[in-house]
């Protein structure tokens, strides 16, 4: 089944809005209807008697966060844990985390390990009255073989020795029902020795595979006839080498959510053609007494996309294996770890996930939502600071004449935030030399330039007021330095500093505590909103100025901050300091989104 993709990517969602959210209806609806009564838990996964023996569930209801321990979690990722993880908190539930980890080959400690990292991060918790509900669903490989038997013995599977070719052709397709293999019609018996011969490894690999024994003429491909089990001689992460047959994901997800109690499994949208299985193989085992009632019910919500970005994990892959990014966490990748090492907050990441709500379609959510869901985080509490980031020198001509030495440095002050006084203060110096933009002066100023060009007054933000004379300029004509004189009796915070009017007020940094440091610019990874729309390959279109590092100057307060510190720097955005490379003395801070208006004119 193919779910909707749409070519362009919607219009912003305004992540503010109570966004439409069709699985709080479900549950509300099944809380009401009281659906969900009768639940018993067995204080751990386990079978029907396990949980019989328990108490009532105090879970109201019970989701899952089932990610497969193959790779760093991306901003999908995020979407459905936000999605789980607060439709349990917000129901008075409970939600598991649950590496899925049934598929011997592909998963590693290191993954584990960054999942539960990630979801930490994100704000989430799996522990609930003291229990911490982290499962493994390799530890229910010893159910789902016990199911298996359960099936064949109630002639509801087989054991198919057909070649893989053969098999695929007689599954038919949607205009030709499926053919039905010869090995169909043998009895529980038989099929109960084979099962056990292949679990005792007394066959090949791909030699032979357990089916369901459904219909092969069903119009939905997925319930002809469904393979189960496998025959694969694989060491795995948990369960090493006992076993060389493994469950499918079709079998296994479904086994997975009843053991752990789930109420509402939510997945996306690729699964809908499987919840009919889903339902079949749970009542089934319900009825052998396997598996206790209320089963588990399968949701489908659309996945989330974000423009300007690639989510599989093969090309997340291929951007870190070919060197286009600097590895699973740089600031340009949409992994988790690449939106904390930019600097996103996990409050940001959240409300963009919460403003996209739940949809039966796939969405594409355009990138400039998430950096508006940042900004709205980080305008109220991230502290303010000044950086220069393209510099040159302006020279005040006149600083000795006024202030009696060309030395002498002006105590000048800030609040670090203009709303929060108790944010405190922040203290630079004001001398003979400062640091400007490179395009806060104009030699010949465009029509509604306001800020430094010859015989115009500007303020120095916090500082005081200069008139430019003019600027130095090396043989190519690049301007070396600005020059001005200081208007007298302008200080910001002095009595009639505001005597003198300007129409322009410019950033600045001092020469005389101003600290350098590399800032990088990063911006978006790719030039293009679907950067793999129809076929392209994704890295024509690698936006080569996605970092930029300039060599900036800050102001001084900003040296001494602890990794992964938060700031806006007026006039330019919002600023990290690097979790990784950002040390106090030696900074190095990354824009993490301009602001939203970009500059403001000067
Ligand atoms: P991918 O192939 O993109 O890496 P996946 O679905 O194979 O993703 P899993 O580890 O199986 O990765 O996913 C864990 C959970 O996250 C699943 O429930 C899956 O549906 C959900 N998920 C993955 N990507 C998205 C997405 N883009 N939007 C919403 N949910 C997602
Ligand atoms: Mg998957």
């Amino acid at each position: 089944m193919s779910a909707p993709h749409p070519k362009a990517p919607a219009a912003p969602a305004a992540p503010a809005a109570p966004a439409a959210n069709f699985l709080r209806g479900i549950i509300e609806r099944d809380l009401a209807a009281g659906t969900l009564q009768g639940r018993r838990w067995g204080g751990s996964p386990g079978d029907a008697a396990h949980h019989a023996a328990g108490v009532p569930d105090p879970a109201r209801i019970r989701t899952r966060f089932p990610p497969e321990p193959n790779g760093y979690l991306h901003v999908g990722h995020a979407k459905s844990i936000c999605l789980n993880f607060g439709l349990a908190r917000d129901f008075g539930g409970v939600c598991h985390l649950r590496y899925d980890d049934t598929n011997p080959e592909k998963e590693e400690q290191e993954y584990v390990d960054a999942i539960a990292e990630a979801v930490r991060w994100l704000g989430f918790d799996w522990t609930a009255g003291g229990t911490p509900h982290l499962y493994y669903a390799s530890d229910y490989f010893d159910f789902m073989y016990r199911a298996a038997e359960a099936l064949v013995q109630d002639g509801l599977a087989y054991v198919d020795e057909q070649s893989a070719d053969a098999m695929r052709a007689n599954r038919g397709d949607f205009t030709r029902p499926g053919v039905d293999s010869p090995y169909r019609g043998r009895t529980p018996a038989e099929n109960l020795a084979r099962l056990r011969e292949m679990r005792d490894g007394l066959h090949a690999d791909g030699s032979m595979v357990l089916r369901a024994r459904i219909d092969m003429a069903s119009p939905n491909i997925n319930l002809r006839d469904p393979t189960l089990y496998r025959i694969k001689r694989a060491t795995h992460h948990n369960t090493g080498d006992r076993w060389c047959i493994y469950p499918m994901y079709t079998f296994a997800h479904p086994i997975e959510d009843a053991l752990e109690g789930i109420t509402h499994s939510i997945c996306t949208l690729e699964f809908e053609d499987q919840r009919p299985f889903y339902d079949w193989l749970l009542e089934n085992l319900a009825r052998l007494g396997l598996l206790a009632h209320p089963l588990p019910k399968q949701y489908e919500f659309g996945r989330l996309n974000l423009s300007y970005v690639v989510t599989s994990k093969r090309k997340l892959r291929a951007l870190v294996e070919e060197g286009i990014v600097d590895g699973w966490d740089d600031p340009r990748m949409p992994t988790v770890f690449g939106l904390r090492r930019r600097g996103y907050t996990p409050a940001a990441i959240r409300a963009m996930a919460d403003g996209t709500g739940a949809s039966k379609t796939n969405i594409w959510l355009d990138f400039s939502v998430l950096e508006q869901c940042l900004r709205n985080d980080l305008e109220g509490q991230a502290p303010r600071a000044m950086a220069v980031l393209d510099p040159v020198p302006l020279v005040l001509e006149n600083w000795a004449e006024v202030y009696g030495s060309a030395a002498h440095v002006e105590a000048c002050s800030a609040p670090a935030h203009p709303q929060r006084p108790e944010l405190g203060t922040r203290h630079f110096g004001l001398g003979h030399t400062v640091w400007i933009e490179r395009d806060d002066f104009a030699e010949v100023p465009p029509k509604g330039f306001f800020r430094l060009f010859p015989g115009n007054r500007v303020r120095l933000k916090y500082g005081l007021v200069v008139e430019c004379t003019g600027c130095d300029k090396d043989a190519a004509g690049t301007v070396t330095a600005v020059r001005a004189r200081v208007v007298p009796d302008t200080r910001s915070g002095t009595p009639g500093a505001d005597a003198v009017k300007v129409k322009g007020t410019i950033t600045w940094v001092g020469q005389a505590d101003g600290v350098a440091a590399p800032v990088v610019l990063y911006d978006r990874l790719f030039s293009e909103p679907q950067p793999d729309a129809d076929g392209r390959d994704f890295r024509e279109v690698v936006n080569p100025g996605s970092k930029v590092v300039v060599q900036a100057w800050l102001e001084p307060s900003l040296a001494g901050m602890a990794a992964e510190s938060r700031f806006q720097f007026e006039r330019h955005g919002y600023f990290v300091a690097d979790r990784e490379a950002h040390r106090p003395g030696a900074p190095l801070f990354n824009r993490i989104a301009t602001l939203k208006d970009g500059r403001a004119p000067g």
